[in-house]
């Protein structure tokens, strides 16, 4: 294809570096995931894991969503949102977080997977629509991520109408006086937790359920830890606490401990990528470039567009709506090359992407070397579905080769040297 040879052409880079990196929240990359995906991320290879610390709490998997005495118009919900089955997160943590006594539980996978519909399911079956006062409390981090999950949720009860919602977040007015009725509160730490505690705009004891939503992002938010930890003090010791996050790093699972007692902790373990599929035949579909700077990549995406080709830009001084729209166009096929920064990187799940070109390897803030888990994540993100896919690494550098040794080391694997003259190889 064209574009690799344009690519290596312009390899020999300038000296058009500077410190322009940008800085993204995690907020916001998750945001711009939930926009932009389309369908569940599933893997026949992936196991879920599950610990329990009651060993009488119920374990059993399900297959459907019939088998789940779900109230009826909430199933119709999400048969309307092309749901067939549970994805392999759900199957598990639906029949537990619907069993009686309830249970507290602690998921984790990946983004994509189905946690978001799985805990939207499971709290708003067990609202009781004949109470007109707050049940269920949706703790997300950010104002647009409550809203987004809120839509989710209206959506699944088109047909259950009589379940009520309210939006607890920025430019709400609260008093002391105005008493919430709705069943169901979306809302963000700070704001919930001044409806609930200081204006008492509903009563917090009366809660069944609560939800952390995007735990892992909750916490890298100042004041976010302390607010849900004083609204889950609030709540009366029967109320069923869910809680959720894509990662399962210490800090997390420290702040779970702090929240969720005696929790069954279920886990989706995720695929392990390997550089294994990355040669091989090769169908060229979609190209991601990526680049460490916004400089970088809008001086690539300049030299490719006078080039003559369709190429998408995705950097941080785009608006989470002009992101969405890039990567809209990205998946649809408007453009088939789409160059990132590394930081956009992460906020991008497209599944058609064969080749990933990494004009700049990703380097790790801190360490200021590889970040391998970057790098497997990206090229990752090539070869999905039983498709081959490749990688490319520019090389400009003495620096970046040892990057490249450092890779090989890593993973035990080689990464062959393309030479950039060497078209037919190339091609
Ligand atoms: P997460 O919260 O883990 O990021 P979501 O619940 O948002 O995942 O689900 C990811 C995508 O998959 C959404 O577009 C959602 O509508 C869809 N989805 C979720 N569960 C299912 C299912 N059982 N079958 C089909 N699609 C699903």
């Amino acid at each position: 294809d064209g574009l690799v040879k344009k690519v290596e052409e312009v390899s020999l880079k300038e000296d058009n570096r500077d410190d322009d990196d940008e800085t993204v929240d995690l907020a916001t990359l998750s945001l711009m995931r939930k926009l932009t995906r389309n369908r569940i991320l599933e893997s026949k290879s992936n196991e879920v894991e599950v610990t329990r610390a009651n060993p009488n709490s119920p374990l059993h998997s399900v297959k459907s969503f019939e088998e789940l005495n779900l109230p009826e118009g909430l199933l119709k919900g999400i048969y309307e949102m092309g749901f067939s089955a549970p994805s392999k997160i759900q199957e598990t943590v639906l029949p537990i977080l619907l069993s009686n006594p309830p249970t507290n539980i602690i998921a984790q996978s990946q983004s994509g997977t189905g946690k978001t519909a799985a805990f939207l399911l499971s709290s708003l079956a067990r609202v009781d629509d004949s109470l007109n006062y707050p049940q269920v409390l949706i703790l997300s981090p950010t104002y647009e991520l409550a809203l987004q999950t809120g839509q989710v949720a209206e959506f699944m009860a088109k047909h259950k109408k009589t379940i009520k919602f309210k939006y607890v977040v920025r430019g709400v007015e609260l008093h002391r006086d105005s008493q919430i009725q709705e069943h169901v509160i979306l809302g963000t730490p700070g704001k919930v937790m001044d409806a609930a505690l200081r204006y008492r705009c509903f009563d917090i004891r009366k809660i069944r359920v609560l939800v952390l939503d995007e735990a892992d992002v909750m916490i890298d938010t100042q004041g976010h830890r302390n607010q849900s930890i004083r609204i889950k003090n609030a709540l009366s010791s029967n109320c069923q606490i869910m809680f959720f996050s894509a990662t399962y790093e210490g800090a997390v699972m420290e702040f779970a401990e702090q929240i969720v007692k005696d929790p069954v902790i279920i886990r989706l373990k995720k695929e392990e990528e390997t550089l294994a599929n990355l040669f091989g035949t090769l169908t060229i579909g979609q190209v991601f470039i990526f680049c460490q700077t916004k400089k970088a990549a809008a001086w690539l995406t300049d030299k490719l567009r006078k080039d003559g080709h369709s190429v998408g830009i995705i950097t941080g001084d785009l608006t989470v709506e002009e992101r969405t729209e890039v990567i809209n166009r990205f998946r649809d096929g408007v453009e088939r090359v789409l160059i990132a920064t590394n930081l956009m990187a992460r906020g991008i799940d497209v599944d058609q992407v064969t080749v990933v070109i990494n004009y700049d390897l990703p380097i790790d803030i801190t360490t200021k070397d590889i970040d391998f888990e970057t790098y497997l994540h990206r090229i990752g993100r090539t070869g999905r579905f039983g498709k081959s896919g490749l990688a490319i690494n520019m090389v400009d550098s003495q620096r970046t080769l040892e990057m490249i040794k450092k890779l090989e080391q890593h993973y035990g694997r080689e990464i062959s040297m393309l030479d950039a003259n060497d078209l037919d190889r190339l091609e």
